[in-house]
């Protein structure tokens, strides 16, 4: 059984460490008056935690039992404390102190579709809330019971349902079941030559059923398209009976029940299977650096690569900011490294005329054949040459490419270090992107100021599309020490949400709504749109048992809470 920290980012004994970056101390210190050698708190000890007694009267308990077998159901502490939420910032400052909240009474862990279905039709008999769990990597409170939730809350844990069930290899698609986790799929699928290429920064911790319940989008997504696009066939159990959607490369069959699912973030049922695109495994993939002057002329670049005949896997700017974070997180070089730096800063100012305060880092992959990732590579260049920007080879990437799961466990360093850090994402057509960029900067640092902190805020372009791509916002911050931390976060997360709405983007890209964005949804899909949200959850889920208060509020659960 596979489980993360209960209170934080990944595998028990891996953490994130600044021993091994020079550049990181000085820059944390610059930036947020933040001392790496200095631990200010850690997480409390499981042993002191204040676990209640599971509510699990003995005729659900059996009829879970019945669905699943009695090995299956767990009320052990750590399983259900574990289970309790996701890994959105709240939740780790929560847990973190030892408020776990409305922990579910008991963790269930079907072994096929007969038993889903079965835990299915025994939540709905005994009135019992169900909350499907895939990897619990989640950032937008999707997971969480209402806190004044009376009736039994069971955990629908899917890990044990991981095969790839079959691929029909002339339509490129494969059968799978949702509780399969990113690496043990693509081991299955890479097995037989093909590959589902969707890597979120999450992959490692997170499960294909989760990546369709809150439409995840991967680093390639250029390429294969997010998880929405991915999709095509479903089962789902729902308290009206087994939903199937046919696997048919398009339809004509009215609104998209199957775009109903995606993003559902279990309201709808438990997705119980999925029959997504595949790929043969690409016969070359490499991701290069390049930098530009300016974020201005790296969004123009990304602009004109959409709009082009080249159609690379990855495209990806950090802004000035970011980029500074980047090159503040390199390992010791060795001296030619540190020569050839020298040399490419001076080539930059003196032959470019680069202002290396504002210059932006990006990385640009390319999968294919050989010829086909050397002609992408040509078109690219003539028009990165064409915004005055350099490629600096494959080794800053393939560097970003290796390190970029352990990027993750850095929350959990700040926090220990008493700093706040969070992201936000959201999406805009191209013409909205520079005005929306600045806004958001604008408002993030006009809450700072507000709250009297050190904060910190970076960004990048990545997802590019036809129309538009995503921005992706990281922010850091110490808190005052004079308000409780969460409302300060708060402030902070809010006013960078509400600059995306204001701006005509959305209030989220890929992290899905559940409780942390809900707040946002009106603006975004317009009153009409949560009525139709409103009616179809109600319709399909009269008792509210399935994982109520996501996406569409319900009266006790309107805002998230600010620490308990
Ligand atoms: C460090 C970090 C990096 C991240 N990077 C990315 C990224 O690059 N791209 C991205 O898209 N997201 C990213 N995320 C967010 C998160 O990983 C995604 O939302 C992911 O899709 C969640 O998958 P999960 O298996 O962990 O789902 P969970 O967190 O377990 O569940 C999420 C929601 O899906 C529902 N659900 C899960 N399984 C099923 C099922 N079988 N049937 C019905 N409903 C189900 C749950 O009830 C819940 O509402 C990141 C999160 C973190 C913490």
């Amino acid at each position: 059984m596979k489980r993360m920290k209960w209170w934080g980012w990944g595998d028990e004994g891996v953490s994130f460490t600044h021993e091994d970056k020079p550049g990181l101390g000085p820059f944390l210190k610059r930036h947020l008056d933040l001392d790496v050698d200095r631990v200010r708190s850690r997480p409390v000890d499981f042993e002191t935690l204040d676990v209640p007694e599971p509510n699990l009267p003995v005729q659900v308990r059996a009829a879970l039992e019945a669905a699943v077998g009695g090995e299956h159901v767990s009320t052990e502490a750590l399983d259900r404390v574990a289970h309790a939420r996701g890994k959105c910032l709240r939740d780790l400052v929560r847990h973190r102190r030892g408020q776990i909240g409305r922990i579910p009474d008991a963790v269930v862990r079907p072994g096929d579709e007969e038993a889903v279905r079965a835990v299915m039709s025994a939540a709905v008999d005994e009135d019992a809330v169900l909350i499907p769990f895939g990897g619990g990597t989640n950032i937008s409170g999707s997971l969480e019971a209402p806190p004044s939730e009376a009736r039994p809350v069971i955990s629908v844990d899917l890990g044990r349902m991981d095969a790839v069930l079959a691929i029909d290899a002339d339509s490129g698609l494969a059968r799978l079941q949702p509780g399969v986790f990113g690496p043990h799929l693509e081991q299955q699928l890479n097995a037989r030559g093909w590959t589902l290429g969707h890597f979120p920064d999450s992959f490692t911790h997170s499960t294909l059923g989760g990546w369709i319940a809150t439409r995840s989008s991967g680093m390639q997504s250029d390429e294969y398209g997010d998880v929405a696009d991915i999709t095509r066939g479903l089962r789902v159990a729902t308290s009206a009976g087994m939903l199937v959607i046919r696997p048919v490369p398009h339809t004509s069959t009215g609104p998209s029940v199957r775009e109903m699912v995606l993003g559902s973030e279990g309201r709808l049922g438990i997705i119980s299977e999925a029959t997504v695109h595949v790929h043969r495994v690409p016969e070359r993939r490499t991701i290069l650096g390049y930098l530009f002057p300016t974020w201005s002329s790296g969004l123009a670049a990304m602009r004109e690569i959409a709009a082009g005949e080249a159609s690379p896997s990855v495209t990806r700017v950090s802004d000035s900011y970011e980029t500074a974070f980047s090159f503040s997180t390199k390992r010791s070089d060795s001296l030619l490294d540190q020569v050839k730096s020298r040399a490419l800063r001076e080539f930059l100012q003196r032959r470019r005329g680069y202002d290396l305060e504002a210059m932006c880092l990006s990385f640009i992959g390319y999968e294919g054949t050989r010829n086909h990732v050397a002609a992408q590579r040509k078109l690219v260049g003539r028009i990165v040459r064409r915004h005055d920007g350099i490629c600096i080879g494959s080794g800053p990437g393939e560097l970003y490419d290796q390190k970029k799961f352990d990027t993750p466990y850095i929350r959990d360093f700040l926090l220990d270090r008493g700093a706040l850090a969070d992201v936000s994402e959201t999406a805009a057509p191209w013409s909205l992107l520079g005005p929306l960029y600045d806004k958001v900067m604008a408002e993030a640092r006009a809450s700072f100021a507000e709250l009297g902190v050190t904060g910190y805020i970076m960004c990048h372009l990545s997802h590019s599309y036809h129309a538009g791509a995503c921005l992706y916002f990281t922010f850091a911050f110490m808190p005052s020490g004079l308000r409780e931390e969460l409302e300060e976060y708060d402030v902070v997360k809010s006013a960078i949400q509400q600059a995306f709405v204001d701006s005509g983007a959305t209030l989220s890209h890929h992290h899905a709504v559940g409780i942390e964005h809900a707040r946002w949804l009106e603006q975004d899909i317009s009153t009409p749109g949560v009525q139709m949200l409103r009616a179809l959850f109600d319709g399909m889920d009269p008792g509210a048992n399935l994982n109520p208060g996501k996406i569409v509020p319900s009266e006790d659960v309107t805002a998230p809470p600010l620490g308990e």
